[in-house]
C-alpha cells in the first residue's frame, strides 16, 4: 500500500486536496496523510475530517521560503514512505510543486483540474494548448508531485482523523521578512464566488464599473474582467482576471459583459454552472458557450438590471 500526502496552507484548499487523496485511494486503497506546517488550528480542521495528520511546527520556518518549506515537506515525505504528494495549484501551490519535484526526484504536473485512475495509473487532465483542449497526462514512475487546480474537488469532511507531531529539521534561511503587508483593498477571491459578473472592452469607461459593482452587490456576487482590463487598461486588478493568465473560475452565475470570448478567457469560465453573454455583436464567440445570449449595449442593460434589483 503506497501513501498519498497532502499540502496546502489553506484550509479550504487543504480540504479539496483530502478529497482529490480520497478518490485516489478509492481505486488504489493507498494511506492518506495530511502535513500541516506552523498551522495547529488546520490540523484540526483535517483531523476533524478524518485526516491521519502529521503536524510540523518549525518557529525558525520561513513560509515564504518556497525551498525551504519544499524542504520540510521532503522530510515528511522520506520519514513517512510517501509516493504521491497532492499539493494545491494556486500561485505558490505551483511554485512549491516544482521545488518539492526537484528534491525528491519525483515527476511533476501541475494546474490539474480532474483525476481518475486507470490501469494503476493516476491520469490527470489539465488544459493544453492555450486552454483549446484538454490534455490527459501521467507521470511514468511511482514519485509524483501533482497540483490540484482549485475547486477541482469538493472539500472533504468525515471523522476520526487523529494528530501526531513530525519532527523536522530546518536550514538556515537566505530571506529575512522585513514587512507583512495585507492585500490591497482591491483583492478579491473570484475562484470562490457563487456569481460573477465580468466585464470585458466593451465596457467604455473605468466610471462604469460602478453600475457593474452594483450589480455584483445585489446578486451577491463580484466583478471580474477580460485581461486587457486589468493588464492594458489598469481599470481592475489582476486578481480579478478570468482566464489562462488569470483564475479558472466555477460560479453558479457567470454574467459576461462586452466580453468577445476569445479562448484563453473561455478556459477560465467554461465550468460555470449558468452563463449568460451580453454583447451588441449576435456573432460573438462567447455565445457559443453561454446559456442565455442578450444582443444588446451593456449600457443599457447593466442599469435596467440594476433598476429591477435595487
Ligand atoms: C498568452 C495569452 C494569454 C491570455 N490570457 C488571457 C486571460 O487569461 N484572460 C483573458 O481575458 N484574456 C487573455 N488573453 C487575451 C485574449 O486573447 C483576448 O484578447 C481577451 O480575452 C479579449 O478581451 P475582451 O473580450 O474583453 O475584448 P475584445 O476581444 O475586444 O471584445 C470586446 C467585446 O465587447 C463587445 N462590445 C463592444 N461594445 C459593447 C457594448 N456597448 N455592449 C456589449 N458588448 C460590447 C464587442 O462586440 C466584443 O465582442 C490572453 C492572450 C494571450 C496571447
Amino acid at each position: 500500500m503506497a501513501k498519498i500526502m497532502i499540502y496546502s496552507a489553506k484550509d479550504t484548499l487543504a480540504l479539496e486536496l483530502l478529497s482529490a487523496a480520497r478518490t485516489i485511494a478509492s481505486n488504489t486503497g493507498d494511506e492518506i496523510i495530511a502535513l500541516t506546517i506552523n498551522n495547529d488550528e488546520q490540523g484540526q480542521i483535517l483531523a476533524d475530517a478524518g485526516a491521519t495528520v502529521y503536524k510540523v511546527n518549525a518557529s525558525d520556518l520561513i513560509l515564504a521560503d518556497v525551498a525551504a518549506v519544499a524542504d520540510v515537506i521532503a522530510q515528511g515525505v522520506q520519514q513517512l514512505g510517501v509516493e504521491v504528494v497532492l499539493l494545491a495549484s494556486d500561485r505558490r501551490g505551483k511554485e512549491l510543486a516544482g521545488s518539492l519535484a526537484q528534491i525528491i526526484g519525483a515527476g511533476c504536473i501541475t494546474d490539474v483540474s480532474a483525476m481518475q485512475v486507470k490501469d494503476g495509473r493516476i491520469e490527470c487532465e489539465r488544459n493544453a494548448l492555450g486552454g483549446a483542449t484538454v490534455a490527459t497526462q501521467y507521470i511514468e514512475g511511482d514519485r509524483q508531485v501533482l497540483a490540484i487546480a482549485p475547486k477541482a474537488f469538493s472539500a472533504a469532511s468525515g471523522e476520526g482523523g487523529s494528530v501526531t507531531e513530525l519532527q523536522v529539521t530546518v536550514k538556515p534561511s537566505g530571506i529575512r521578512v522585513q514587512e507583512v503587508r495585507a492585500k490591497d483593498s482591491d483583492s478579491v477571491n473570484i475562484e470562490e464566488t457563487a456569481v460573477i459578473v465580468a466585464v470585458g472592452q466593451g465596457l467604455k469607461s473605468k466610471e462604469d464599473l460602478a453600475m457593474a459593482e452594483s450589480l455584483a452587490q445585489s446578486l451577491g456576487g463580484v466583478v471580474a474582467c477580460s485581461k486587457p482590463l486589468a493588464t492594458d487598461k489598469k481599470w481592475l486588478s489582476e486578481d480579478r482576471v478570468i482566464g489562462l493568465s488569470g483564475k479558472l473560475c466555477k460560479p453558479d452565475l457567470a454574467l459576461l459583459f462586452g466580453i468577445s470570448g476569445q479562448v484563453q478567457f473561455t478556459v477560465g469560465i467554461r465550468d460555470a454552472k449558468t452563463i449568460v453573454a451580453v454583447n451588441t455583436d449576435e456573432n460573438a464567440t462567447i455565445n457559443q458557450m453561454a446559456d442565455y445570449i442578450l444582443t444588446a449595449d451593456m449600457h443599457e442593460i447593466i442599469p435596467e438590471l440594476n433598476r429591477l434589483l435595487g
